[in-house]
């Protein structure tokens, strides 16, 4: 007999920490776009482990050459070369388009890694005074939960009872250019750090032209662009990148989640040489940075999402969902619209974000077959693995516009 949900649950709450609210059901087995709970039920997976499973759950292909390399070496340590990582930053720099790469394992880490060469750069190339380096980050950011990265949030959940923090950030609002000249033109400012999409505060998209106004001023004064794409990135917005819709080139890029397809955590950081020369023997690191098991593994997350020409359709399907919920938040009160791009959609719910009500809708939606969580009391993300066909998602439409109209009745 296998674990039944209770007990399941029961067990993480007596042994684990409390740190997350997860919906009650319990995953054993993944395939595609579907997840199956302990007692044999299906759903449909709209939240892709935080966009991690963009290549689906369990691809053939990745876990063959998972297999495969682990079956052969699976680290090293970086005190020796393998015959893996430098065909692994190839293929990173060569598919978006940077001169070099720097292999980590969580996101966090990957945007710490951006910090540590922002700093350095700016010590070393641009001539920034010793300890009085900034980086400029924007309001309702996200990038991890570490010490460090914490202290440039603006959100008191993540921060409260956290302190002391780590000095050397200065927050402007999201999305106004004035604000950001102004920091900007302090001399002392390394790094200016943003999500071209903000996805944990709720899929927030900046208004057309911003970044690529944002990344004229980091040039016009100086000022290292750092773009946190952990989530955005790899096909989930239907661009490779979701820079690719200002089509910006920021001077780093920080990557995660889904390069290696949600079998393992990789995240790297793309820079210029110039950038990345900065670090020297000794002066950055990780054991398991860069192992022969996390590059082969993303190398063929990568090759599975060019091969199914996943982006293309996260952009082709993005439009079909957007539309449908549009017609949908026509319809009912309870929905004041949809936001998104590609398969990283939100619908806004007519409650404050303290209500519960996006997440009691996320139960009737886990009742109907349809995984999804709310990233504030009135949003819900919509994100399922990029390897979704039409007919799944128009089945997915049909369950969502059922469970919003059935919602609205037994409140209203
Ligand atoms: C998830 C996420 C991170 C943190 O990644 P972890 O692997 O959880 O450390 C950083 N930035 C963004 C934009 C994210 O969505």
């Amino acid at each position: 007999m296998g674990t039944s949900t209770q007990e399941a649950i029961d067990l993480e709450k007596k042994y684990g920490a409390n740190n997350y609210a997860p919906l009650p059901v319990v995953l054993e087995r993944g395939e595609g776009v579907y997840v199956w709970d302990v007692e044999g039920k299906k759903y449909f997976d709209f939240l892709s482990a935080y966009s991690a499973v963009n290549q689906g759950h369990v691809h053939p292909r990745i876990l063959n050459t998972m297999t495969k390399q682990a079956s052969k070496l699976t680290l090293t340590s970086r005190a020796f070369y393998s015959d893996q990582l430098g065909k692994a930053e190839e293929m990173l720099c060569q598919l978006f388009g940077y001169e070099r790469a720097i292999l980590m394992n969580t996101g966090a880490e990957g945007n710490e890694t951006a910090i540590k060469l922002a700093r350095k750069w700016g010590y070393e190339q641009k001539g920034i005074p010793q300890n009085e380096a900034i980086i400029v980050g924007v309001e309702k950011n996200f990038h991890g939960r570490t010490t460090t990265i914490i202290s440039a949030s603006t959100d008191p959940v993540a921060t409260t009872n956290f302190g002391p923090f780590m000095p050397g950030f200065e927050i402007v609002p999201y999305n106004n250019l004035e604000a950001l000249e102004n920091v900007l033109q302090n001399p002392n400012v390394a790094g200016l750090w943003m999500e071209p999409i903000q996805g944990e505060a709720g899929v927030y998209l900046p208004d057309n032209g911003y970044l690529k106004k944002a990344q004229a001023l980091c040039k016009k004064y100086n000022v290292l662009f750092m773009v946190d794409e952990v989530q955005t990135g790899v096909g989930r917005t239907g661009k490779l990148l979701a820079s690719d819709y200002e089509e910006i080139k920021p001077d780093m890029i920080i990557l995660g989640k889904a390069i290696s397809g949600g079998f393992y955590p990789v995240s790297a950081v793309l820079t210029s040489s110039e950038v990345m020369d900065v670090f020297q023997p000794g002066q950055h690191g990780s054991t398991y940075g860069g192992n022969p098991l996390a590059c082969a593994v993303i190398m063929e997350a990568l090759q599975v999402l060019q091969d199914e020409r996943l982006t293309e359709n996260a952009f082709r399907l993005g439009n079909i969902f957007r539309a449908r919920m549009q017609e949908l938040c026509k319809q009912t009160e309870l929905l004041v619209g949809v936001r998104g791009r590609g398969l990283l959609n939100a619908l806004i719910v007519n409650d404050t974000e303290e209500s519960s009500t996006a997440t009691q809708i996320c139960y009737e939606l886990m009742h109907n077959g349809l995984l999804a969580k709310p990233t504030h009391g009135n949003i819900i993300r919509f994100a399922p693995p990029l390897v979704i066909n039409e007919h799944q998602l128009n089945k997915c439409l049909d369950i969502i516009e059922a469970t919003i109209k059935k919602f609205e009745l037994v409140v209203s």
